[in-house]
This record gives structure tokens, sequence and C-alpha cells, in this order.
């Protein structure tokens, strides 16, 4: 039975690709394998190079596939930031809150459009000896919120709403979060190949 490494150690992370892909291929973290780094360093300028760096990098190490994701947030009033900095925006990496702070002091003063936003998830699919078999992103858009609102999601998630719904992904469920997030699209467009290249 193949299986798929995420080549990340985000916990939040993983549990969202073991639910999007769940029915489809087991989806493990780098946790059980002792010689994996403790992370790769994002040493990329975009989103699909540190996706890419991540594949490659570790599916030889591992000799398994590996599935390379990196994510973000962008919001086009700032410049596109955070962008590929959005893990380390306030300086400590994964320090979720510190980031969302900064978001809200940057948008102060932005109000209606100017608080437009885009989720972006590039991941990148390489085989046991690191060659890239496909490469997909998935963008979600919403706007930031004046404060947060839920628990749920991760990240950005409470200050990230979704206009139609009238809520923040830190409010909705997994279950619409998966069906309209950057994740969940850039997921889709890979089951068909994850179908193909490990049970074809
Ligand atoms: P990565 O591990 O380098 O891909 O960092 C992704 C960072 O982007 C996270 O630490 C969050 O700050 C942000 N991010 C990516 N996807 C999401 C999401 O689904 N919800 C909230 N924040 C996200």
């Amino acid at each position: 039975m193949p299986r798929l490494v995420l080549g990340s150690r985000n916990k939040k992370k993983l549990r969202e690709l073991v639910e999007l892909l769940s029915g489809l291929i087991e989806v493990t973290d780098l946790s059980p394998y002792a010689n994996a780094p403790a992370d790769i360093e994002e040493t990329g300028t975009t989103f699909e190079e540190n996706a890419r760096l991540k594949a490659t990098t570790l599916a030889p190490l591992l000799g398994e596939w590996v599935l390379g994701e990196d994510s973000g947030l962008v919001v086009p009033a700032l410049g596109g930031q955070p962008g590929i900095y959005s893990a380390r925006w306030a300086g400590d990496h994964g320090n979720d809150a510190a980031n969302n702070s900064k978001l809200l002091q940057e948008l102060a003063n932005f109000h209606g459009d100017k608080r437009a936003a885009y989720y972006v998830s590039t991941a990148a699919l390489a085989d046991p000896t690191g060659t890239v078999v496909a490469v997909v992103e998935g963008r979600c858009w919403g706007r930031i919120a004046m404060q947060p609102t839920g628990s749920g999601g991760f990240g950005y998630d409470p200050l990230f709403v979704i206009p139609e719904y009238h809520a923040s992904f830190g409010e909705l469920s997994n279950t619409v979060k998966h069906a309209l997030s950057h994740r969940g699209r850039a997921i889709g467009l890979l089951r068909q190949t994850i179908r193909q290249r490990l049970f074809g």
C-alpha cells in the first residue's frame, strides 16, 4: 500500500492533508523518519521554488513519495506581503498570534477592497528518486477582518473571512474549509496524478 510523506512538521497542515486525501492514500509527516532533517530551509523566492525544494530534498533521502507544500497569505494592498514569509512574518517561525497582530496593525487604516487577500497553496509531488512529477497551485480569495473570530483552522484563519459565508475560516467547519480552501483546490488537482502514478 503506497503512502505519501508530507515534507513538513506542521501538525495542523498534516491534519488537513490527511483529511483531504482520506480514502485515496495514507499521509504521514516527517516524524516517523529518524533521518529526516528538523526542517528544510525555505530559501526559494516563490511558493513553487520552496515546494519543489522540500519535495526534491526529502524524497531521495527518505526513499518515499513526498509532497512538498508551500503556502501563505497574499495581501495585494500590502504589495503581496506576507507571501512566502507568512509563517515567519512577525519574527519567530509559526507564531500565529504575533503574525495575526502584525496583519491587523498593517491593515489598520485599510478598508473595503483594500482588505482583500488570498491564500496560495503550491504543492510539488516527487517520486522516491526526487523527480518532480507534478506541481499544482490552489488559491482562495477572502477579506481580512477587523478582529479575529473562531478558533478553527490555523495561522491567519481567524482573520480570513469568506465574504459569501460572512464567516472566517476560524469559524467555518473543516468540511467547508476543505471545499473552498487553497489547499483543498491544490490537492483536488493532484488526485488524478496520485491515482495514476502511485497506484497505476
Ligand atoms: P509554510 O509551512 O511555509 O507553507 O507556511 C505556511 C504559513 O502560511 C502558515 O504558517 C500560515 O501562517 C500561513 N497559511 C498557509 N495556509 C494557511 C491556512 O490554511 N490557514 C491559515 N494560515 C495559512
